[in-house]
């Protein structure tokens, strides 16, 4: 028997895996589920007109295929005037599993990086206001550019230190990790009760206030502190 009339009998060549690089290795860190929280910074909630005390976070999905790994620009999408950078730290899992307890949830985690959950705010905003789904908004393509991975290992699990981006050198948004509503073991157990998480699940944690616009020619850099930093271009 030779090695093709083993493969799967596909019907055409599937779409590869999407990944991530992992730092200190040649190897990739396969991405399953992009999951994100929203409204996860009360200074966020309320530039965006909410209020944290009565609207806790949430989670919606972005693509898998969305990643934009280190190095490359991010294009400037289409059917939009109005794209956001939101800088997040991004949780790589390396296990999962459903009702996993807060005391079990940092176990899930092989890493973590930088992240951007970019954003066409004009059509969330109408999403938003005819009670529609966020996808158009949230999930298009490379609407998540991503810094390498970097292992539990490395970098611990970072709990504090400033989050912020910059957009061609002007501060943007300025945050702490500490801020964050919803810490890291709670988005995972929180997770585990609504879907089975599995390996290769990432989660982008939320993101501080400061949200703007960017245009084609703008250079993103962003940072968590403990972490890593990105820059990305917009093309
Ligand atoms: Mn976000």
């Amino acid at each position: 028997m030779n090695e093709m009339s083993k493969m799967a009998d596909y019907v055409f060549v599937p779409e590869p895996t999407p990944t991530i690089p992992v730092a200190g290795t040649d190897k990739l860190f396969p991405v399953r589920r992009i999951y994100c929280v929203g409204r996860n910074f009360a200074d966020h909630a309320i530039e965006m007109g909410h209020d944290p005390d009565k609207e806790p976070p949430f989670f919606f999905q972005k693509n898998p295929d969305s990643i934009v790994p280190p190095g490359q620009d991010f294009p400037y999408p289409t059917e939009t005037s109005d794209v956001h950078h939101e800088i997040e730290l991004v949780v790589a899992l390396k296990s999962g599993g459903t009702d996993i307890p807060l005391d079990k949830a940092l176990d899930c985690v092989f890493g973590y990086g930088v992240g951007l959950d970019m954003t066409r705010r004009d059509l969330q905003g109408q999403a938003k206001k005819m009670g529609r789904p966020w996808e158009t908004g949230k999930s298009f393509e490379a609407s998540a550019p991503c810094s390498v991975i970097h292992p539990v290992s490395e970098v611990g699990h970072p709990t504090q230190g400033a989050i912020r981006v910059e957009v061609n050198g002007e501060p943007r948004q300025q945050g702490d990790l500490n801020q964050m509503i919803w810490k890291v073991p709670e988005m995972i157990a929180y997770l585990s009760r609504l879907f089975e998480l599995r390996p290769g699940d990432v989660i982008f944690a939320g993101t501080p206030a400061g949200v703007g616009a960017v245009v084609r020619g703008d250079v993103m850099t962003g940072h968590v502190e403990g972490v890593d930093e990105i820059t990305v271009k917009v093309v």
